[in-house]
């Protein structure tokens, strides 16, 4: 039968299936928990709240929050009614956000008590935006100029708790929306569809990706910004899975205290957030057993990393490898039945690789000879499509680039091997990933040679154990230029331009920086020497 797939389902199903099955989840000043029957009564209200306010068909629904109940309710009732769940970044600039909602043309915005001073700051630049709804537990609206300005319960206890999801829903037409940051110029829109993050949904419970189902408690710690988080609140939601969220600014030892507390049997977040939750193991005392997967993707996991969860904490660890693009998940890292054979730090080496594709996708990796040889040597740009990946990026002309013959161009450069199995080992996009978040290194060249004294400069990353990666600005100073220029001086030239997390972790000073015959920095012979700066050879 032609039935089209559609998000609101997802929840629709819970409804009649899981009612009893629990949302635990932690906002600013109250653990709420809630299950999927009154999820869906609150979704319900939600629905019929937004179409008192004038949200209609195909309009965007802005979120700029944490990960909690209320956010999950907005991933079902936005695209539920038919309207595009639209979720923002809280972590990029004002100017940034500015530029997203406005191009969005968000008619709603949805936001967290702690997040209200920043769209005060900026909420004057705001084009599109009708009407902002503060999510708080609080009884009165916090004291603000934003204007108008509602209280998200108080619009759940005047909506209707038998709204009906719509019911005309197109599977091709857009139910959620993310941006992502870009080498040059503004973040790009990924749009995605009902079928896609349906069809997502199914991959994320395969028995050989992430097997989520009902029996789980999911903690996703992945921000609800970064690609829905990774989709898992879809999936959980539909399979009837527990779920908990664990709210505002949460710290590792609020993590390893909901793993036990609630008896967490997968999760899912950057590596930065797994090295902070193993130094608050190995200081605290913690159960951990409920843990069966702990998902680990949107940087490369370092084998330590890997091999510390199951070796001291006999907690399973899957890399896995995706993009805002890909609604994420592309491939995931997981031994084949008779890889198991192999030795104990074989294994170790495998796992630590990207993985292998997820059914449902297609992947070509193309080098400067075309398609090149799954032999594990051999490099290229991996390419990918399916029906979870977009096919072009949001009214953007830099769509052009990346989407082309019907291929998604990741702009990662991989290796695969007889197995299939693919290991990233070099980005062509100009971009430095810190914490999960991405700098964009040519924004910080430019910047920097703004300066009078500066010739050139070229922004490199550097492995940094913390945060995966970090920016190490290279500069050469114009011939004959007094020499009072300092490190300092181009820090504080720098940081009123950029967040602070933006700012180069070192400026190292050189002669001249290594170019191609056709003048480009060579950015990998640039790193080389770089390390070798940091770690002279005896
Ligand atoms: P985003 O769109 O922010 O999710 O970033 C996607 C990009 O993050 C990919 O194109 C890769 O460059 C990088 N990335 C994601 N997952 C991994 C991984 N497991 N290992 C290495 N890089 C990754």
């Amino acid at each position: 039968m032609q039935v089209p797939l559609s998000v609101g389902s997802l929840l629709e199903h819970a409804e009649k299936f899981f009612p009893k099955k629990e949302i635990i989840s932690q906002t600013h000043d109250i653990l709420h928990r809630l299950n999927y029957k009154e999820i869906g009564q609150r979704t319900r209200r939600l629905m019929s709240a937004m179409d008192e306010l004038g949200i209609r068909n195909g309009d965007r629904v802005g979120t700029l929050a944490w990960n909690h109940h209320r956010h999950l309710e907005i991933y079902f009732a936005a695209p539920g009614m038919g309207s595009v769940l639209h979720t923002i970044n809280i972590r990029l600039s004002p100017e940034d956000i500015i530029y997203i909602i406005n191009h969005a043309e968000d008619k709603i915005l949805f936001i967290d008590e702690d997040i209200l001073p920043l769209i005060e700051h900026i909420h004057t630049h705001l084009t599109t935006v009708e009407a902002f709804v503060v999510m708080t537990d609080k009884a009165e609206l916090p004291e603000t100029t934003i204007q108008p300005l509602y209280s998200y319960e108080e619009l759940l206890s005047a909506g209707d708790p038998a709204y009906e999801f719509a019911k005309d829903i197109d599977e091709n037409q857009p139910a959620g929306m993310c941006y992502t940051s870009a080498t040059t110029g503004k973040p790009k829109g990924v749009v995605y569809t009902h079928r896609a993050i349906v069809l997502h949904s199914f991959a994320l419970g395969l028995a050989d990706t992430a097997a989520i189902s009902e029996s789980d408690v999911s903690m996703p710690v992945v921000p609800q910004f970064h690609v829905n988080a990774w989709g898992t609140p879809f999936a959980c939601t539909w399979f009837g899975s527990t779920q908990v969220m664990p709210g505002p600014r949460f710290t590792p030892k609020r993590l390893a205290e909901f793993i036990e507390k609630f008896n967490v049997t997968i999760t899912a977040g950057v590596p930065t957030i797994w090295l902070g939750l193993l130094r608050e193991l190995d200081q605290g005392n913690y159960d951990t057993s409920s843990l069966r997967a702990v998902l680990c993707g949107g940087s490369a996991a370092p084998l330590g990393l890997i091999k510390a969860f199951e070796e001291k904490y006999n907690i399973p660890f899957y890399h896995a490898y995706g993009a805002t693009e890909t609604t994420p998940l592309a491939t995931i890292s997981r031994l084949k039945s008779y890889q198991q054979d192999l030795s104990k730090e074989e294994r170790f080496q495998e796992r630590s690789r990207q993985g292998i594709l997820v059914p449902g996708l297609q992947m070509k990796v193309v080098g400067e000879k075309g398609e090149v040889e799954w032999n594990g040597k051999e490099m290229g740009e991996l390419l990918l499509k399916g029906p979870w990946i977009a096919d072009e990026y949001y009214r953007d002309t830099r769509s052009n680039d990346a989407f082309i013959d019907g291929w998604f161009h990741t702009g990662d450069v991989v290796t695969v091997d007889e197995e299939g199995t693919i290991k990233i080992v070099d980005r062509t996009k100009d971009l430095i990933k810190s914490g999960g978040e991405w700098i964009s290194s040519v924004e910080i060249e430019n910047a920097i040679m703004a300066h009078d004294a500066v010739f050139e400069a070229c922004v490199v990353a550097i492995p940094d154990d913390k945060w995966q990666e970090r920016p190490i600005a290279c500069v050469v100073l114009h011939e004959g230029i007094d020499t009072t220029i300092t490190k300092e001086t181009i820090l504080e030239f720098l940081s009123p331009q950029f967040p602070k997390w933006w700012l180069p972790d070192d400026i190292l000073f050189f002669e001249d920086i290594p170019k191609s015959s056709v003048g480009k920095f060579l950015k990998r012979e640039l790193r080389e020497q770089v390390k070798a700066r940091y770690s002279p050879q005896e």
